[in-house]
């Protein structure tokens, strides 16, 4: 367990109160690695609660810069940051919250050649992202890699959230076993195609973060 400082007393006394939580749960959370695919709706509640409650280390993945047209539900951007990439502004925002937190920035794209060494060093994964090559990937990295996966995605006024952790329960199931093959490519309109009411992204996300 870790030596908290004064100031890491103070401001963790609500979970370290919680005897579920506790001294013990405050020093695993400072101590773990988080890696979030996503900076955009459902990336920025889980990004703002997790550097809140003290997760030590929070990767985040997201090749975007900050757009106007974001800021309806991406609420961990602003308006100062249009044009910025997504994980800076991200990053700025949970640290100016809690500088105990380090934030690792990954602003390019996730892919087939990079995922698997990425989510290695951390301990849970979390998929934001808005769309399902990406979706696919990751289940695909967190089951050969073995990382429990907390799967968030929403559809205009509908959002779902999962945890798949195969390794972890024998004959769970990982996404893919719930959808074997993603859908044509087309066929699922986006949020900038079907629109998305804002507030569902802090709830989904929310629970994600949970
Ligand atoms: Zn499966």
């Amino acid at each position: 367990m870790i030596d908290f400082t004064e100031e890491q007393i103070e401001r963790y006394s609500r979970h370290i109160i919680l005897p579920e939580v506790g001294a013990e749960g405050q020093s695993k959370l400072l101590e773990s690695k988080v890696f979030m695919i996503g900076a955009g709706g459902l990336g920025s509640p889980v990004a703002y609660y997790l550097a809140a409650a003290g997760v030590g280390t929070i990767g985040i993945a997201d090749a975007d810069v900050v757009d106007s047209s974001n800021l309806q539900r991406q609420i961990i951007h602003n308006q100062e940051r249009v044009g910025m990439p997504k994980v800076e502004s991200a990053k700025t925002t949970m640290q100016a919250l809690n500088p105990d937190v380090q934030v690792n920035t990954y602003n390019y794209f996730i892919t087939e050649d990079n995922v698997r060494e990425i989510i290695r060093d951390y301990d849970l994964i979390i998929d934001g992202c808005d769309n399902f090559p990406t979706r696919f990937l990751v289940n695909d990295a967190c089951y050969f890699e073995k990382k429990p996966l907390i799967s968030g995605a929403m559809f205009r006024f509908e959002g779902q959230v999962a945890t798949f952790k195969p390794h972890q329960q024998n004959d769970a199931p990982c996404y893919r076993c719930l959808y074997p093959e993603p859908p044509p490519a087309g066929l699922v309109p986006s949020c900038s195609e079907a629109g998305i009411l804002g507030a569902l992204a802090g709830a989904v996300g929310t629970i994600q973060a949970v």
